[in-house]
């Protein structure tokens, strides 16, 4: 059965245990994992400038080597910053344990490398983040493990690639660009039933709309950078989950040392306590863009899962409890340079990858990320010339909707 809301394993110093069974999303983002007191008994966390840290003994070192007591030793293997911001993290996320990276690319590739050997596999659903795609297919490979990608959404199909060299399953939910949801529950069911991990990328997602433990999962994982971050200001990533699992993959991120400077991670925990508030417009601004587009005779095709026209509208109901603020469109009868017309025609987004940040970005896959793919690989992933994503900010939503409003009627 699921593990749900396991208290975080380590617990700030003199901490009250806030938890997301005992208390509310903003409850837990400002206060979960700090120490009710604090050095210089300041109400913020100080940044500990230190790449290491000293003994008082040379019996203070072996203490701490046979009882493994929690105390930082060197600055590779994580910082007070970081820590505070894995048990918030653990805590909002309802697991055990989380881990902190240095990107969310680092977080990816810390979990597959402490994971897999030589010879074993892993599936992934094929709507994903390009660059975990391109690990798999240019690194991976190279150290014998074999990726197999299956259509999204289709659980038959993962289920019959699964063979006994299979160790992971893997996808992100909603995906990106196109917003198919996973159902949760079904994809940890095949994982249990063949013995194998599932890891969710729920970036787009975040712990205020989903949250994947408690259907199972093994593995959530995070670009902290985007949402939980959330002002377009750090990069981090995060992997919560058992820390029985997490004790390798920690090890590997001691060794190979992604990780987040102290200033970094108090940027993350302060761009955290803002968490549900942000959320709640980025849902709110999210649905409304998407309906705004979905009536407009410009618009061919709305991606977002809180339309009743999306595909995966109902699995969304049923899981999440919003939709996020990423929203992607095809413009009718558009070709490339009428799209991009679009986006160059909005005067609020501004033009850049990423999403999950106050301020709202737009883009054309097409040229943002796929620009180099051939027309067939393209059309393999579903990225078409006339798609626009935008990721809506926390700006009033009368706003971005009026801007949308003059930038197609230009
Ligand atoms: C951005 C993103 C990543 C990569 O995260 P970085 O912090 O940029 O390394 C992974 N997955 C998804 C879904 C993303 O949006």
């Amino acid at each position: 059965m699921a593990t749900t809301d396991q208290p975080a394993k380590t617990q700030a110093p003199n901490a009250i245990n806030f938890s997301s069974k005992s208390h509310g999303m903003s409850t837990v983002s400002v206060h979960g994992g700090e120490a009710r007191q604090k050095p210089g008994d300041a109400i913020t966390d100080a940044i500990f400038c230190a790449s290491t840290y000293t003994f008082e003994s040379t019996q203070a070192v072996i203490d701490f080597i046979e009882e493994k007591q929690q105390r930082e030793e060197y600055g590779r293997y994580g910082n007070p910053n970081e820590r505070v911001v894995e048990r918030k993290l653990a805590s909002l996320e309802g697991g055990e344990e989380a881990l902190l990276f240095s990107s969310g690319m680092a977080a990816i590739v810390g979990v597959l490398m402490a994971k897999l050997n030589s010879g074993d596999e892993v599936i992934f659903f094929n709507e994903c983040y390009h660059r975990s795609r391109e690990f798999c297919a240019k690194h991976l490979s190279r150290f014998g493990v074999v990726t197999r990608q299956v259509e999204a959404c289709n659980y038959e199909a993962m289920e019959a690639a699964i063979n006994k060299n299979t160790k992971m399953l893997i996808s992100e939910s909603p995906t990106n660009p196109h917003l198919s949801v996973v159902d949760l529950a079904a994809f940890a069911d095949l994982g249990k039933r063949h013995n194998v991990d599932t890891l969710i990328d729920a970036t787009l997602a975040t712990p205020f709309n989903l949250r994947p433990i408690e259907h199972g999962i093994d593995y959530v994982l995070h670009s902290a950078t985007k949402y939980l971050g959330g002002h377009n200001d750090l990069l981090a990533g995060a992997i919560i989950g058992s820390s029985e699992k997490l004790e390798s993959v920690r090890n590997l991120r001691g060794i190979m040392g992604p990780v987040n400077s102290p200033q970094n991670a108090y940027l993350l925990e302060r761009g955290l306590k803002t968490f549900e508030l942000r959320m709640q417009r980025h849902n709110d601004n999210g649905q409304a863009i998407a309906e705004f587009l979905d009536r407009h005779p410009r618009i061919e095709r709305v991606y977002y899962p809180g339309l009743e026209s999306h595909p995966y509208y109902d699995v969304a109901r049923r899981t999440m409890s919003g939709f996020g603020g990423l929203v992607t469109f095809l413009v009718k009868d558009a070709d490339w340079r009428e799209t991009a017309d679009i986006v160059d025609a909005v005067k609020i987004p501004r033009i850049g990858p990423s999403l999950g940040g106050v301020e709202t970005l737009i883009e054309q896959p097409l040229i943002m990320s796929y620009y180099e793919c051939s027309p067939e690989d393209r059309a393999s992933w579903g990225i078409y010339d006339n798609m626009i994503r935008m990721a809506c900010g926390i700006e009033n939503t009368a706003d971005l909707i009026a801007d949308l409003e003059q930038a197609l009627s230009v």
